[in-house]
């Protein structure tokens, strides 16, 4: 049911980059769950795209599949109208896909390649992406959904891993990516908001869950688990049913209490 405010009777448009894995698909899914239509877009693995594809349709939600390359130009004009040319609209934004460097090296021997190609992926993209996501939103006519664009972050914006010092540079770029869209697109009332999750279980942190199980066992976290892609699927869901309305800009953290500061 949505919040009071953020009702609708019809279905809302869905984007979502990098559902074909991990938190993009419990994103897609959660969305599905609540009736929203769903774009999903992947880079290469069409096989896991497929598995999402039926997991939405299961719940009876309409699902379009893009491949899609978000770093590259053409793949995001394709990408874009592919989806107003299935669903006519899009109601809402989410810049999932991201990757981790292919290597990690310290900071004092990163390449320009990697640096270029991470920074693309992972900050470039979703700018330009949600630059002409926003530009659709503002022309579209207005429906019973508030437009919505929202950034996956990560604590990797303010915390410092000197291996891997291309992608938390991405991440706090992409912190201010999401003070930009908010202050910019608030007259057009489209609600701007970034999620920053914290240790989750996926194919990203696959090479590292050794570290991180010993990591969260001692503590790192105060609740003392991993993270799910359902765990951002619901929050991105409450976001999009319109819970959060009189908020924009907001950064939320969904990191079993990482952020905190503790002594
Ligand atoms: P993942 O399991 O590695 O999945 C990455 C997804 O992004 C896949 O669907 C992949 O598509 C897609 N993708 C990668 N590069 C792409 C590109 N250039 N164009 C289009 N799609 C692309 O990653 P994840 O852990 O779910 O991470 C999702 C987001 O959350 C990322 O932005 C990541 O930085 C962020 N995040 C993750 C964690 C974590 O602990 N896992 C923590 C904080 C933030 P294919 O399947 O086709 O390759």
């Amino acid at each position: 049911m949505a919040a009071e405010g953020g009702g609708r009777a019809e279905t809302g448009v869905a984007l979502v980059t990098g559902a074909s894995r991990g938190i993009g698909r419990g994103i897609a899914l959660a969305l599905a769950e609540h009736g929203w239509s769903v774009v999903v877009n992947y880079r290469g693995n069409a096989d896991a795209a497929q598995a999402t594809r039926q997991a939405v349709e299961a719940h009876g939600a309409a699902c379009l599949l893009v491949q899609a390359d978000i770093a590259d130009a053409h793949g995001r004009a394709r990408l874009l109208d592919e989806t107003l040319a299935r669903f006519g609209r899009i109601d809402l934004l989410v810049n999932n896909a991201g990757m981790a460097p292919r290597q990690r090296v310290d900071l004092l021997e990163v390449s320009e390649a990697s640096y270029d190609e991470v920074l693309a992926v992972n900050l470039k993209g979703p700018f330009f992406l949600a630059q002409a996501a926003a530009r659709a939103m503002i022309a579209q006519p207005r429906g019973a959904i508030r437009p919505r664009i929202i950034n996956i972050g990560s604590i990797s914006a303010y915390t410092a891993s000197i291996n891997r010092a291309e992608y938390c540079i991405s991440k706090a770029g992409v912190a201010m990516l999401t003070a930009l869209l908010a202050d910019r697109l608030a007259e057009h009332d489209i609600g701007v908001y970034e999620l920053r999750p914290g240790i989750i279980d996926t194919d990203m942190t696959g090479p590292a869950k050794a570290k991180y199980d010993r990591l969260i066992g001692e503590g790192l976290t105060p609740i003392r688990r991993w993270g799910t892609p359902e765990d951002v699927g619901r929050t991105v869901a409450a976001i999009a049913e319109g819970y959060l309305d009189f908020s924009t800009g907001e950064v939320i953290n969904v990191d079993g209490g990482f952020h905190l500061r503790r002594l």
